[in-house]
């Protein structure tokens, strides 16, 4: 039986991981030098420019020991951002062994801990690498020990490698060998396959990428996903090399793909078992969940006759995507448009940039918020509701009781920053827990946080106030009680719905002044002179005014420079496109995440 191993690599962004896995892929002769693009793994355009993995991947390699043994290894790829830690704990699932990168200049971060973590929880056998030993900035003796404290190895474990100059990366294709335990092969149990990833195809629709862990998969098998409880054949089966190789059999042990006819990935979702649809399997691999989304935001077409682009453009995306979640919305500033669900603010960014790449819809987003409980007091009688529209949250009056999720925040920095951390956090209304020093001058800060203050501008905050040395990484934590009111936005009298947020009582008033100072600045003047007013219920707690226009932008130019004055109206133009006309004021798309842009 030919010898298997399935293994991942986990590291925090940047440490190296893709070049690494280019590294495995031209050793073991999976690509041609010729065939070979840099970072080969990440093939969207987006995660090839922002330099991240979104969705995992995998990929079968061949490898021949110096001995002349053969292996297969299944290279099961991971993404690296928190928005994304379901997808990990799949992934890792499918495997018995994980690489564990770590820059040799950078040292731990806070990825590489919660990802390593789940990977030892679920009892994979770790192989700790130091990378980028090239670097004149290595310090391979100080992170050796970082590693050690960590995972509690021997030094002699440590193995150094650079992916850039491929040092070291034979002894890893041994170590991979020789760690790493193979699968069991146990193929005369009922079939369970794990599916770890599923990407849609507009002609074969879901293509299943799946471990199988105990039994076997023929071509041609009727399947049942477990989960959803959907019935598919399996008219394709095969192995992910570069490209998709079909196969006849899928064995346990065996990582490989399904095409089955499945008409959306709504129904083979990343984490559900196929079994056979006679004498399968009678439990399901444990573990699976229904992604949740976390972060909410409105988005609205600028041109309300591209509302059912919008709309089509959304079903299209979540075909890709199962993730994604949107239901339509109307809004008296902003008209029709829907409100989305995605898994964090990555998630979000990703949607709206793809929103605007690939369908070119001109779009405008509202600030990104959470999902509250709300208990309110009707008639002297209670009752539950889910809030995921800062607009919808009931007047103050109303509210019985507000509860808001609170995440666990893990901080890695360089201990000269934990004093602007501590204040960070405790402006965003932290718990702090507690800290740990580490090897080399480092500390990890745990704090408790509600998640509203982390979607808004945590992240930027942290990593401009340690010059990009701290790195951050959460989880869920509950829902706690919160003294949480809805901050009203009036225009010249008239509440704005979109502009609504949902802030903490304590904050509401700076947090009015701010945005009033902000939209002054970002509202272009008008015909009229505008009032622009913060709000909580019928209390107006803060006041600017955005005087009228006076001239005539071109009167500046004296009727002389033609050019000029042609550059001008064009630049007018530009300024116009994604300004929405609400009332009788025309409002710019920043305004709508003026919130965003506070310091
Ligand atoms: P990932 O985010 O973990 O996938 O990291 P990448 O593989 O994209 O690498 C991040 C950056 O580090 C890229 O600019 C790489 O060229 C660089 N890099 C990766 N490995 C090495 C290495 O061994 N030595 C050096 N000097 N740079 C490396
Ligand atoms: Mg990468």
């Amino acid at each position: 039986m030919t010898q298997i191993r399935n293994f991942c690599i986990i590291a925090h962004i940047d440490h190296g991981k893709s070049t690494l896995a280019d590294r495995l892929l031209e050793r073991t002769g999976t690509i041609s030098e010729r065939e070979m693009q840099e970072q080969i793994l990440d093939d969207m355009d987006l995660e090839r420019e922002r330099g991240i993995t979104i969705k995992s991947h995998a990929i079968r390699m061949e490898y021949v020991r110096p001995n002349k043994e053969k292996f297969i290894f299944n290279l099961i790829d991971t993404p690296g951002h928190v928005d994304f830690a379901y997808e990990v704990s799949r992934a890792l699932k499918a495997c018995e062994g994980a690489i564990l990168v770590v820059d040799a200049a950078q040292g731990v971060e806070a990825q590489t801990i919660s990802n390593l973590y789940q990977a030892i929880e679920q009892g994979l056998e770790i192989i700790p690498v130091l990378n980028k030993i090239d670097l004149p900035g290595a310090d391979p003796e100080n992170i050796s020990q970082q590693v050690i404290d960590l995972i509690g190895c021997e030094y002699e474990d440590i193995l150094r490698v650079s992916g850039k100059t491929g040092e070291g990366v034979e002894d890893l294709l041994e170590a991979i060998v020789e760690r790493i335990p193979a699968p069991k092969q146990e193929i005369d149990k009922p079939l369970k396959a794990l599916i770890f990833d599923s990407i849609f195809n507009t002609y074969r629709g879901s293509i299943a990428y799946v471990r199988v862990m105990q039994g076997s998969l023929k071509k041609g098998d009727p399947m049942l996903f477990m989960a959803t409880h959907k019935e598919y054949d399996a008219e394709e089966i095969g192995y992910l090399k570069l490209k998709k190789e079909p196969c006849t059999e899928l064995k346990a042990g065996d990582v490989g793909y399904v095409i089955g006819s499945v008409k959306s990935l709504q129904d083979a979702r990343v984490g559900d078992t196929i079994t056979h649809q006679k004498n399968g399997a009678d439990e399901p691999i444990p573990g699976y969940q229904e992604s949740k989304p976390m972060v909410f935001s409105g988005i609205f077409p600028t041109n309300s006759e591209d509302f059912e682009d919008l709309r089509s453009a959304l079903e299209k995306l979540q075909l890709n995507d199962a993730s994604l979640s949107y239901q339509p919305e109307t809004s008296k500033a902003l008209g029709f448009g829907f409100r989305a669900g995605f898994l964090g603010m990555l998630h979000m960014e990703i949607v709206q940039e793809r929103l605007d790449r690939e369908f070119n819809i001109d779009i405008i987003t509202t600030v990104p918020n959470v999902q509250y409980e709300v208990e309110i007091n009707h008639k002297g009688e209670r009752r539950k509701k889910t809030v995921d529209n800062p607009s919808e949250m009931p007047d103050a009056g109303k509210v019985e009781t507000v509860w808001e999720p609170y995440i666990k925040a893990s901080i890695i920095t360089p201990a000269d920053y934990i004093g602007p951390i501590m204040k960070l956090c405790q402006d965003k209304r932290g718990v702090y827990k507690n800290q740990v020093f580490m090897q080399g001058n480092r500390v990890e800060i745990t704090y408790e946080l509600p998640m509203a203050e982390v979607v808004f501008d945590f992240y930027d905050k942290l990593k401009s106030g340690t010059r990009g040395y701290a790195s951050l990484d959460y989880e869920l934590l509950e829902y706690r009680k919160g003294d949480l009111v809805r901050l009203d936005i009036l225009l010249n009298g008239d509440p704005v719905d979109a502009l609504s947020s949902i802030t903490h009582r304590e904050k509401a008033y700076e947090q009015g002044r701010k945005i009033c100072a902000k939209l002054k600045e970002l509202i272009p003047r008008q015909q009229y002179e505008v009032a622009v007013q913060a709000a909580i219920g019928s209390r107006v707690i803060a006041r600017d005014t955005i005087r009228a226009l006076r001239k005539d932008v071109t009167a500046k130019c004296y009727g002389g420079d033609i050019t000029r004055k042609r550059k001008l109206i064009e630049k007018q133009k530009e300024g116009k496109k994604r300004m929405k006309q609400v009332g009788t004021v025309e409002i710019p798309q920043e305004a709508f995440l003026a919130v965003l842009s506070m310091d």
